[in-house]
């Protein structure tokens, strides 16, 4: 049995996260925790995720469950989240990170725990766009230079805070990756005015915000005569906190070292 806590039980994804871990026939939820000074500290862990009472307190501070726990789950933002790796890596914790939006000098930080801690750290933690990663990579490769046009669309609700998204980057990544070009080269991630025709490596990224939708990403290849859309739609949080408590129990069972959903899926 995996003894799983949770950052930042109120959040969006911490409550759907208590509703994963208490779905889960081999993981057991070991506690959470609130944002410092925040006036829920203290509040029940399942009636803040609306499962019901379960004995346990969010706490401020996860040195008071220290002793708890085996491995933290934290989808919250880069800084909490690189202070709560450094907690794990002092006191011999796993961790499963789902926080977007790092910037390239705290993905640096990241990966220097790589030899100090086992963590899972993935933009997206569903299976179907992991799964979706691999079907691109097998597109891009058979495509190739072929003159197909390369485009990225995403689209999330009206409270994100990034963009565009990481898995919208991660898509993108992969792409390159397969076709031997550098993201940070041949992104384009605005187009306004007078801009011009594309170029035929770019790879173009377009990003909508509204309401309350979920998480949809496609991927175009276009050409003159076809075009080829590769789209995973998310209905609902459940498939990243699942696939989360999924690579939880995995890490568990790991070295230290630094993983991805791939690996969790043996998708490599
Ligand atoms: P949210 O704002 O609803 O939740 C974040 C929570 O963290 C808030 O409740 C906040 O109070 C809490 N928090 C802040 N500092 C804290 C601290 N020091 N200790 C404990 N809690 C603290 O946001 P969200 O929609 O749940 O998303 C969180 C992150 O997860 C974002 O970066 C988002 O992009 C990412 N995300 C990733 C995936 C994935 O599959 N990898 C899926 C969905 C969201």
């Amino acid at each position: 049995m995996t003894r799983i806590a949770i950052v930042g039980v109120a959040g969006r994804m911490g409550r759907t996260l208590v509703n994963a871990v208490e779905q889960d026939a081999e993981a057991t939820l070991a506690g959470g925790s609130v944002a410092p000074g925040s006036s829920l500290a203290g509040a029940d862990i399942g009636e803040l995720a609306g499962v019901g009472k379960r004995g346990l307190q969010a706490v401020d501070s996860l040195a008071a469950i220290v002793d708890d726990f085996d491995v933290l789950i934290d989808f919250t933002t880069p800084q909490v989240t690189l202070a709560n790796l450094a907690f794990c890596a002092e006191h011999g914790k796993a961790i499963v990170i789902g926080t977007t939006g790092l910037s390239d000098d705290e993905l640096t930080t990241l990966d220097g725990y790589r030899n100090r801690v086992a963590m899972v750290f993935a933009p997206n933690m569903s299976v179907g766009v992991n799964l979706t990663l691999k079907l691109l990579e097998t597109a891009a490769k058979a495509l190739g230079d072929e003159g197909y046009d390369i485009e990225v669309v995403e689209a999330h609700h009206r409270h994100k805070v990034d963009a565009p998204s990481g898995t919208a980057l991660k898509m993108g990544e992969v792409v390159a990756e397969s076709l031997g070009r550098n993201l940070k080269e041949h992104g384009v991630f605005e187009r306004v005015g007078q801009c011009g025709p594309r170029s035929d490596k770019e790879i173009g990224f377009a990003t909508l915000r509204a309401g309350d939708i979920v998480g949809e990403h496609t991927v175009m290849f276009a050409t003159e005569g076809e075009r080829i859309e590769i789209t995973h739609k998310a209905s609902s949080r459940m498939t990243f906190a699942k696939g989360a408590v999924r690579a939880a129990r995995w890490v568990a069972e790991r070295d230290q070292g630094r993983y991805d959903m791939q690996d969790v899926l043996a998708l490599r």
